[in-house]
C-alpha cells in the first residue's frame, strides 16, 4: 500500500510563505482562496534567545476524511494513497464538505472574477496534477521550499524520508483527538533552530 504525507519542520519555517505563493501559482488560483496559510504563533523567549515559530497549514489529506462521506455527489473523493481530492466536474458547491471539514481547509471562491460554473469547492489537492504527469515528484510547495521544510513521501515504505523522519523525532498532528487521522504531521520548535 502507499500512503502518502507530508512532514512539516517548524524548526526550519521561517515563516516566509514562498509555499504559499508557489501553490497559489501552480494552482491559479482566485485571490479569496489560499489553499496553504502560514500561520505565526507567536514570539518565545527573552532577548537575545528570541525567535518566532510559524505553522503552515493545508488539507490534512486525512486517513478518515469528514468532507468524503458527506458530499452528496460523490465530487468528494480519496484516492487509494489516501490523496483527498474533489472532481469539480461533479461539485455543484453546496458546501456540505465546507461544514464537515474540522480543519476549515476547503472554501467556494465569491470573487466576481470567478465565474458561475467555476464556484465548486477548492482546496489542496497533495499536488495531484503533478504527481499524476511526472511520478516521484514533489508537491510545488515542497519543491519551492528553500528552507527544506515541508518533506513529502510514502509513509508505508519504512526507507522513505517521511517514514525515517517521524520514527526518529517527536512529531505532532493537529486535531488528532477527533480520530481524521490527519497525514500532515508536524516536528515541533522546541526553541532551537536547525
Ligand atoms: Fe516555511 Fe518553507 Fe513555507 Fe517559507 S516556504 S513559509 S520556510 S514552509
Ligand atoms: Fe477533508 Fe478537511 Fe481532512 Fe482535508 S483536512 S481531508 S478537507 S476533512
Ligand atoms: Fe498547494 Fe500542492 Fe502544496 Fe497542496 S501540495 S499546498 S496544492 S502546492
Amino acid at each position: 500500500m502507499t500512503r502518502m504525507c507530508m512532514v512539516i519542520d517548524q524548526r526550519r519555517c521561517i515563516g516566509c510563505q514562498s509555499c504559499t505563493v508557489a501553490c497559489r501559482t501552480w494552482n491559479d488560483l482566485p485571490m479569496d482562496i489560499i489553499y496553504n496559510p502560514v500561520l505565526c504563533e507567536g514570539t518565545k523567549g527573552t532577548w537575545p534567545n528570541v525567535h518566532r515559530n510559524y505553522l503552515p497549514t493545508l488539507c490534512m489529506h486525512c486517513e478518515n476524511p469528514e468532507c468524503v462521506p458527506c458530499c452528496p455527489t460523490g465530487a468528494s473523493q480519496q484516492d487509494e494513497d489516501g490523496t483527498v481530492w474533489v472532481d469539480y466536474k461533479k461539485c455543484m458547491g453546496c458546501k456540505v464538505c465546507v461544514n464537515a471539514c474540522p480543519y476549515g481547509m476547503r472554501d467556494t471562491s465569491t470573487s466576481p472574477y470567478v465565474k458561475r460554473f467555476d464556484q465548486y469547492v477548492r482546496k489542496c489537492t497533495f499536488c495531484r496534477d503533478r504527481r499524476r504527469d511526472e511520478p516521484g515528484k514533489d508537491p510545488y510547495c515542497v519543491q519551492t521550499c528553500h528552507q527544506k521544510a515541508r518533506i513529502f513521501g510514502d509513509l508505508d515504505d519504512p526507507d522513505s524520508a517521511v517514514s525515517k523522519l517521524i520514527g526518529s523525532t517527536e512529531t505532532f498532528r493537529l486535531l488528532e483527538e477527533l480520530g481524521t487521522e490527519p497525514q500532515i504531521y508536524y516536528i515541533p520548535d522546541l526553541g532551537g533552530r536547525r
